[in-house]
């Protein structure tokens, strides 16, 4: 899939669209989740363009890659989740569900968190 510069995190990433920062670093944006589903609920973004994990896996370097994941755990650190735990996701393509079609981590925390998956 083609990457679509007119999804909703590029324009949050153009400042186009206002957001609630929590994190940010030279390559990677976090902020709150506009409807969240726990009581800490944070999307981490790369600032480049991908569509999804897999996009990222299979096209990104080793640095951007490596840089994406410490700016997930540095982000869960600064809001204090590391000792509680959280929960990281990423949904994609359609089966996962995905809505946004920039890669994004969420991060869930800030309560016992109940099971991974409901069941259908
Ligand atoms: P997905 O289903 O793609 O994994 O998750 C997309 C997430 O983006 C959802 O949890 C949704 O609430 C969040 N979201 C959608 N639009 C906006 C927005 O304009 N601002 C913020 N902060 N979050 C958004």
């Amino acid at each position: 899939m083609a990457y679509d510069s007119e999804n909703i995190f590029a324009k949050i990433l153009r400042g186009e669209i206002p957001c609630t920062k929590v994190y940010e670093d030279d390559h990677a944006l976090a902020f709150e989740d506009i409807n969240p589903q726990a009581p800490i609920h944070v999307l981490v973004i790369p600032k480049a363009a991908y569509v999804s994990m897999d996009d990222f896996t299979s096209t990104a370097s080793d640095a951007e890659i490596a840089n994406f994941f410490q700016a997930v755990g540095n982000t869960a650190r600064q809001l204090e989740l590391a000792e509680p735990g959280y929960r990281i996701l990423a949904n994609i393509g359609d089966d996962g569900m995905q809505e946004v079609p920039h890669l994004h981590v969420h991060i869930f925390g800030g309560k016992k968190l109940g099971p991974m998956l409901t069941r259908d």
